[in-house]
């Protein structure tokens, strides 16, 4: 099985005082058997722009075990927000771009919350947003159900699938919309078997969030009693596919 975290954070945070060390999440990554994680910015990075650069500085030496996703402040002038979200998917690689809900105090549905959207459709990358748990109402996953529509060829990954509190809302959005992904991180084990009872392996992926989150998000799907392809698709496939890794 080829393991894709596709939720990490590299670097420092002053919103949530986090601080993760490259060698830290490589570390974890070799020893739960991680091939690839999808790692952005915190949304309380002192300078974005720097915490690009170091990701992308990270999946160079990593051979392409780390794969960026753009995560910066859109609460800017619009151009400014573009001009590095486009800097790090094009010249960078980056292979996504993320909405923090709460990090930024961003509404998915006030004007900066549509242009981060816009913004990742023009770039033709897949856009993720924070939901559930701190940060509602921004983090409501139904607040993302216009973006998807507005958007139907960009895939749209509700980052923690509403974090447990609102997975059954996050549910909702998936059935309403074809183009939305569920990344489980922080999920109950029961909230995520609901979601592949209804939704099938391909529309939900594995995200740890945390370094020290890999072996328990990793346990959560081991303990689902799932075919070898069900879990292969869970732990990789569907975000290989989504991310076109
Ligand atoms: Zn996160």
């Amino acid at each position: 099985v080829r393991i894709v975290d596709a939720h990490q954070h590299l670097g420092r945070c002053r919103v949530f005082d986090a601080d993760v060390a490259a060698e830290d999440l490589l570390g974890a990554m070799d020893a739960h058997g991680v091939a690839v994680a999808l790692v952005m910015p915190f949304p309380g990075a002192a300078d974005a722009a720097n915490a690009h650069d170091a990701i992308a500085g990270l999946a160079r030496r990593s051979g392409d075990r780390i794969r960026g996703i753009a995560l910066h402040d859109p609460h800017v002038d619009p151009a400014n927000y573009a001009a590095e979200a486009e800097r790090c998917v094009e010249h960078l690689g980056f292979v996504a771009l993320k909405l923090h809900t709460v990090g930024h105090a961003v509404e998915p549905l006030s004007r900066d919350g549509r242009h981060v959207a816009a913004t990742a459709a023009r770039l033709g990358v897949p856009l993720m947003v924070h939901t559930g748990g701190v940060g509602t109402p921004f983090a409501s996953p139904s607040h993302c159900l216009p973006l998807a529509r507005a958007h139907p060829d960009m895939p749209v990954v509700l980052a923690h699938a509403g974090m447990g509190v609102a997975t059954q809302e996050a549910a909702v959005v998936a059935a309403e919309a074809p183009n939305v992904y569920l990344e489980t991180s922080w999920c109950s084990v029961l909230d995520t078997r609901a979601l592949l009872d209804q939704f099938g392996p391909s529309r939900v992926m594995l995200g740890a969030d945390a370094v020290e989150n890999i072996p328990v998000e990793l346990a959560k799907y081991r303990a689902l009693g799932l075919s070898d392809d069900e879990l292969a698709e869970c732990l990789g496939g569907t975000a290989s596919r989504v991310f076109a890794l």
